[in-house]
């Protein structure tokens, strides 16, 4: 594709700034939250984070070696999207174009993330998880509902055991059912994660204890809510299952849920992402002049956020230089 050095980088005051990549001659390493897919450059130093991103990167025995000094024209807002989630906001003197990159983001409020930031810019660099207008997310207060009445049931009958992601939506998760008058409980590597929110000033109440075990007096008497890393779901479940003699309900809570079946008995769409039409809400609370789409999907969302009147395109199709070029190669693009 004859990408060169920096081609993925964005330029503001002659500093290129890397969006939760690695790429080669970046100045400043842009880290908007704790989530794998978007901590490849966490060793590389010049990292920008939330205090919250830095700490929670210990999970992975990270300890990033922030930048020296931060600059004046960066702002950090609030993403909506886990502990510590960001956005950048960066201004550029000489064009005057003012900046912002997602990464994950949120328009509802999550049970442990902040409620996202908006700010007006003339450049939006969006994530694409969710490129698609068919992709639409309930009320997450309807979801909640829905867990709240299946897991009460269950627990009548067996154990109830969800498989999640450990970093974030595990601790989501946690709060939920803790709002429920409920305390789950969790492998040690989540344990591990939410003593850790717990640090950041969280209150999960949660207790960490074998599940596969027989019960006894000391460990699990009566029925009860555990969670487990999703790819342990089955093995875990069929051991505890055996334990206790008793049947075990699984359970999902991903947004994934609306395009995939996930093999469990239920599975719920409790998402920390925006769908397509949240992003359109999102692009109409900051009013762009252009979109550049982000992530893996950034050709379908391009061509989508198009067709619902955005000037739109891939990041990766972006040649920097100022707003009147940005216009001529929205007009190349989207003759394609
Ligand atoms: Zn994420």
């Amino acid at each position: 594709m004859g990408s060169r050095a920096g081609d993925h980088l964005l330029n503001v005051n002659g500093l290129g700034i890397s969006l939760d990549r690695r790429e080669s001659g970046a100045s400043i390493n842009f880290i908007s939250h704790a989530h794998t897919d978007h901590i490849a450059s966490a060793r590389s130093g010049n990292i920008l984070a939330s205090d919250e991103t830095s700490l929670l990167l210990g999970a992975y025995k990270i300890k990033p070696k922030k930048l020296e000094e931060r600059k004046d024209w960066i702002r950090l807002l609030d993403a909506g999207h886990m502990l510590g989630s960001k956005q950048l906001f960066a201004s550029d003197y000489d064009s005057g174009i003012d900046y912002v990159y997602t990464g994950d983001f949120q328009m509802q409020k999550s049970a442990i993330a902040k409620q996202i930031q908006i700010r007006k810019a003339d450049v939006a660099i969006i994530d694409s998880t969710y490129p698609r207008p068919e992709f639409r997310f309930d009320d997450r207060e309807e979801v909640e509902a829905a867990m709240d009445i299946w897991i009460k049931q269950k627990l009548k009958r067996g154990i109830v055991l969800f498989g999640s992601y450990p970093m974030g939506k595990s601790q989501e998760l946690i709060s939920i059912m803790n709002g429920f008058g409920i305390t789950p409980v969790v492998t040690p590597r989540i344990a591990e994660i939410s003593a850790m929110h717990n640090s950041l000033g969280a209150r999960l109440d949660f207790l960490s204890r074998s599940m596969d075990i027989e019960r006894t007096e000391e460990t699990l008497a009566e029925n009860f809510v555990g969670i487990v890393e999703a790819g342990k779901l089955r093995e875990a479940a069929a051991a505890i299952s055996a334990a206790h003699s008793k049947r075990v309900y699984t359970a999902s809570a991903t947004g994934f849920a609306k395009l995939y079946r996930m093999g469990t008995d239920v599975q719920f769409p409790l998402s920390d992402h925006a769908d397509f039409w949240q992003s359109v809400d999102y692009l109409n609370a900051v009013s762009p002049s252009f979109v550049l789409t982000y992530g893996g999907a950034q050709e379908a969302f391009a061509a989508n956020l198009a067709k619902v009147g955005f000037k739109a395109m891939p990041f990766s199709e972006f040649r920097q230089d100022s707003l009147k070029t940005i216009e001529a190669q929205w007009h190349s693009a989207r003759r394609l």
